[in-house]
This record gives structure tokens, sequence and C-alpha cells, in this order.
């Protein structure tokens, strides 16, 4: 079972970012309204993961770190769900296999709470601790009896790089979710969980770049379209300023980008993009959703009426600004 579960790290766990996805991912689940994000060495030193969600109790923390032993229910179409479906059950046992891990959790508000020690994936200690409802998960030396992988880990700024992309996209799929990121003590993002997307992105991209934004609000029989894009003239050199959300999913969508592009034309310089945090709102039936193991294809069955109507939107925004 040992060996199971590193042969299974190798797939859930690749580098930091995907311990640090995986226990967001966790935390998001557990209905938390807080989740704070502390890493050392683009993570590769030291993750820790700190939410304010319902917690666990002393069986299911000891539960959840053996293999499927928590496979959920999956619920309907839900995106998220899918997603993780490959995963389910697994994340756990197989970051703690290889990884030095430390858990407090509590699931009350008395101040009881539940400490495990784990090494490799073998439990060291567990006792009885005080502690404030939520989990509180910090993982050491990744892969530090997994030689081969840790070769392959690319350079601190490379990891944090992963992490900074996931925790951006994810404070912009989840305004109402107050974020924090910290590497090396320092702080790189923190959002409020208000529920306001223009304040989201005044905290990744600058305040000055809020006010360059352009507020989007579109409905249609099949979609509800909501975000925010910038004014032609405020662009950057890369296609990752453009950001796609569908139903509180970050989804990489070439041809929703192109869209959004289109409604722009002529308007942008060359190798230019817009800033842009779209999200729409639809019914899970029209999405197509193909899973491949650690990455999401989505299809929309009516694709080219969504595209039509995203550019439109953007269009017509665009020159109400211009008039
Ligand atoms: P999965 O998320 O697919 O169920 P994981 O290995 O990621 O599998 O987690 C195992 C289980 O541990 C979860 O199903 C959940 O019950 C519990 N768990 C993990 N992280 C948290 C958390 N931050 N708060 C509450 N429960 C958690
Ligand atoms: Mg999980």
């Amino acid at each position: 079972d040992h060996i199971a579960n590193q042969i299974a790290a190798g797939e859930v766990v690749e580098r930091p970012a995907s311990v640090v996805k995986e226990l967001v991912e966790n935390a998001i689940d557990a209905q938390s309204r807080k989740i704070e994000v502390s890493i050392e060495e683009g993570g590769l030193e030291y993750i820790r993961v700190k939410d304010n969600g319902t917690g666990m109790d002393a069986d299911d923390c000891e539960k959840a770190f053996q293999r499927h032993a928590t496979s959920k229910i999956v619920h309907g179409r839900d995106l998220f769900q899918i997603r993780t479906l490959g995963f389910r059950g697994e994340a756990l046992p197989s970051i703690a296999a290889v990884s030095k891990l430390e858990l407090v959790t509590s699931d009350n508000k008395e101040g009881l709470g539940r400490k495990l020690v784990m090494e490799g994936g073998k439990l060291l200690s567990a006792e009885d601790t005080r502690a404030g409802q939520g989990t509180d998960m910090k993982i050491r030396g990744l892969f530090f009896n997994t030689p081969a992988r840790l070769k392959y880990m690319k350079t601190v700024q490379t990891e944090l790089g992963h992490v900074t992309d996931y925790m951006y996209r994810l404070a912009l799929a989840k305004p109402d979710i107050s974020f924090v990121l910290q590497h090396n003590g320092k702080t790189l993002l923190q959002t409020q969980g208000n529920g306001d997307l223009l304040q989201v992105i005044a905290s990744i991209y600058g305040p000055s770049a809020a006010r360059q934004m352009l507020k989007l609000e579109g409905d249609h029989p099949d979609y509800v379209l909501s975000g925010y894009t910038a004014v032609p003239e405020f662009t950057r050199a890369s296609r990752s300023a453009l950001t796609t959300i569908i139903n509180g999913r970050y989804i990489r969508s070439f041809s929703l980008m192109q869209a959004i592009m289109r409604a722009y034309h002529t308007l942008l310089p060359v190798h230019r993009y817009p800033l842009s945090v779209l999200h729409v709102h639809m019914d899970p039936s029209l999405i197509d959703v193909n899973v491949h193991p650690a990455k999401l294809e989505v299809r929309f069955s009516k694709e080219q009426e969504l595209l039509r109507f995203v550019e439109e939107q953007v269009k017509g925004m665009l020159q109400e600004q211009v008039l």
C-alpha cells in the first residue's frame, strides 16, 4: 500500500502547485470562507494551507489519509466534481506519501481539535489539541523521499509562478471567498471575499488596472455573462491577460478567448491582449466535459451561439465606451 501511494503520488502530485491546488480545493469543498496559503521557496521547502471550513473530527482526519476511504457521491454534472473524479480520495494519501505533514483540524467551536504528524505516508503521532474550527495543513520537504521527482523541479521562480497563476485564477473565479497567498513571508495576494470581482482584479493587477476596466453584463436565454474587460488602450503582452470562467470554474478556452479578441479586432495593436475576466453561467447540460487526467477540456453544445453572444456583448460595451 505504501508503494501504491508513492506511485499514485507521481500522478496527483506533480509539483508544489499541485499540492496547493488539491489542498485549496479541499478547503473550498469544506465551505471555507477564508483560505490562507503560505509557501517557502516556491513551495519546495514549505506549504501551508489554513482554512476556516467545517474541519474534521478525530476519526475522519485519520481516514482522510486512507486511499479511496472518502470517495464521495459525485454531484451530477458539477464541473469541479468531474474534474477531480479521477483522483477522488487520493489527494491526501498521495501528498502524505511524498512529504512530511502536520495537520491540525477541528470540527467544532469548543476549541477541541486533533493533530496528526506524518512522514512519508507513515503516521508518527495523533493527539488531541486545542484548535479553532477549520483545518491547518503544513507540508515540509516535498519529495524528500523521491529524489528522482525532486530533480525534475524547476527553479523557485518557476514553481512559485505555477502557484501564483493558480491562486490568481481561483481568486478571480471565486470572489466570494477570501484568499491570501504569501511567499517567503511576503504577501502576494489578499482578497476580501465580499463578492466584488473588481476588488479582486485590483488586488491582482493593481488599482490602476482596475480603473481601466469596463463592466460586462449580458443576458441570453442560455447564458448569463458578467465580468470586466479593459478599455482598448489598456493592453498586455500576454494572452494570460484573458481569464474565462464557466459556472465559477476557471476554464482554458481558446475559442472564448478568440471571441473576446474578435470584439476588439482593429482596436488592439498586434500581439497585445486586453485584460479581461469573463464569467459565464449556463445550464451544465450545455457543457460537455471531456475528462483527461489532470486537465479539463470543455466543449459547449451550442458553441457558435455562445461565442457570438460573447463577441456581441463585448463589442457592444466597447462601442458604448467610444461614444
Ligand atoms: P477528496 O477531496 O477527493 O475526497 P482528498 O484526499 O483530497 O479526497 O481528501 C480526503 C477527505 O478528507 C475529503 O473527502 C474530506 O472529507 C477530508 N478533508 C480534506 N481536506 C479537508 C479540509 N480542508 N476540511 C475538511 N475536510 C477535509
Ligand atoms: Mg480533494
